[in-house]
């Protein structure tokens, strides 16, 4: 049998619903890539403990298996409320303040010196994912008179965002900083920092890491879209947080913004994730909704190396169903004869930038020999990832000495990595490919390869060799 894997990866979130050997070992089965521990929730003693836990599943199933931090970054929330809610009507004024008193129908407690500091007459203030909508007529000393625009009911410490404030503050609050050192510790393979506003964010989160993990950003501000291009310089990847961009701007607007964002981030060659509410209705349901299908579908048409399930699979119902039910919907499209045009017609604008020639000859030479894989040998992990930059329709298989770059090479598109001592030699090398190839059942004896690697092997940055080969007996 010859087995063709899954090209876009599946990033699933542990929370309470999954955090437990027997869930993660389903969840990895059911074809999750990437686990997301997100940090907003549980405490750094659980996180350990479920770090522990993907490191015992990535063993037992022999697979590598990635982690991914996200940071909470600066998410406001009002204060208490007079009997748990208040309903915010149209048309009235509320005081928002820094009062510790319970808010009321006059006013609301709004506990974040920052905001206050930030805000301007014209602001919108969104409460509980814009299901209330403010504006700001006037702002005093930590104080700010609002217009209610959309009335709704407002409880106890609901989120609150602002689109269009310009906030002075650092992108990693205290809260976020000590979250990361423990993140580090725990050796977690990708750090992601949410509501990135500039890149000056990024570069804030880079210099902190210190190499020591692969940094991504969430864009999920609208300040963040504007700035894209000098954001996604200092992101190893980047996720496209449909959930709070979605609050912060127009329904309308998330997919053109999806779009974009998938776009920039194939053209340099990052790995994107489209994130939230792909599966949500499977938080209570057994099956998805036909939009949710279709939503699936059209981010693996669209080429984007990951698609991520929140609280499918971190508080609701049906976890390992869920990455199933995505497994099979992105399976389906990735066997649409239409698929291969549309992953490449959605990949325009890559040709603008950085042309690689080793991997553009690379699946030049695959697709013309007919070859049923390409391998790679990588230090860093970036010759495999400049080949599925290009999307070939071949098997991508990165060979490494290092579980850290196996690991991280989960959540980019259509590779599959293995761990392989450096070749000795080309011979060696070809040996090498060939058994992998044959183990991972990609070809049948005499069924060509391409093999890309660098010689001296084990240097990085040396990628210069492609060499023609067949599966061996
Ligand atoms: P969150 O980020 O789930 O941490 O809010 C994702 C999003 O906003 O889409
Ligand atoms: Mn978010």
């Amino acid at each position: 049998m010859i087995v063709t894997a899954r090209r876009a990866k599946i990033v699933a979130t542990l929370g309470p619903a999954s955090r437990s050997l027997d869930m993660i070992t389903e969840l990895a089965r059911a074809g999750a890539d990437v686990f997301r521990f997100n940090f907003s929730h549980g405490t750094h003693a659980d996180h350990k403990e479920t770090m522990e836990m993907v490191r015992k599943v990535a063993h037992r199933l022999r697979r590598p298996l990635a982690v991914l931090a996200d940071l909470q970054g600066p998410k406001f929330r009002i204060g208490q409320v007079k009997e748990g809610g208040v309903l915010l009507k149209k048309g009235e004024r509320i005081v928002l303040d820094m009062h510790k008193t319970p808010g009321d129908w006059t006013r609301l407690p709004l506990p974040h010196k920052i905001v206050f500091e930030a805000l301007k007459p014209g602001d919108d203030i969104l409460i509980d994912d814009g299901k209330v909508r403010l504006k700001v007529e006037t702002v005093g000393e930590y104080v700010a008179t609002c217009r209610i625009v959309q009335s709704g009911m407002v409880s106890d410490r609901k989120g609150v965002n602002l689109p269009g404030t310009q906030l002075a503050l650092s992108p990693l609050t205290p809260k976020d900083r000590k979250d990361l050192v423990a993140a580090l510790d725990l050796g977690v393979d990708f750090v992601a920092l949410s509501f990135v506003q500039r890149a000056a964010d990024m570069a804030e989160l880079r210099k902190l890491v210190a190499g020591r993990a692969r940094v991504l950003a969430k864009i999920e501000k609208p300040q963040a879209l504007d700035q894209l291009d000098e954001i996604l310089d200092l992101c190893d990847a980047v996720m496209v947080a449909r959930g709070d961009l979605g609050v912060e701007l127009a329904p309308e607007e998330v997919p053109i913004a999806q779009k974009s964002i998938v776009r920039a981030a194939r053209a340099r060659g990052i790995p994107v994730i489209v994130a939230t509410q792909m599966l949500d209705s499977m938080m209570v349901n057994a099956t998805p909704t036909r939009a949710e299908a279709s939503d699936v579908a059209h981010a693996a048409y669209e080429g984007a190396d990951a698609l991520m399930l929140s609280g499918e699979t971190a508080a609701g119902s049906f976890p390992a169903e869920s990455v199933a039910m995505m497994d099979r919907i992105i399976r389906r499209v990735e066997s649409d004869p239409r698929w291969p045009e549309l992953v490449t017609v959605e990949g325009q604008g890559k040709e603008d930038r950085d042309a690689d020639p080793i991997a553009l000859a690379a699946t030049v030479a695959a697709d013309a020999s007919r070859a049923c894989a390409l391998i790679a040998y990588t230090a860093t992990g970036s010759t495999p990832m400049r080949l599925a930059r290009e999307r070939p329709m071949q098997q991508l298989v990165a060979l490494t000495p290092d579980p850290a770059v196996a690991r991280r090479l989960a959540l980019v598109w259509g590779i599959m990595s293995r761990i392989a001592p450096d070749p000795t030699g080309i011979e060696d090398m070809v040996a090498h490919a060939s058994a992998a190839a044959s183990n991972l059942k990609l070809g049948k004896k005499g069924d060509r390869l391409v093999v890309v690697a660098g010689v001296p092997f084990g240097t990085p940055g040396s990628t210069n060799l492609i060499r023609m080969a067949r599966i061996g007996g």
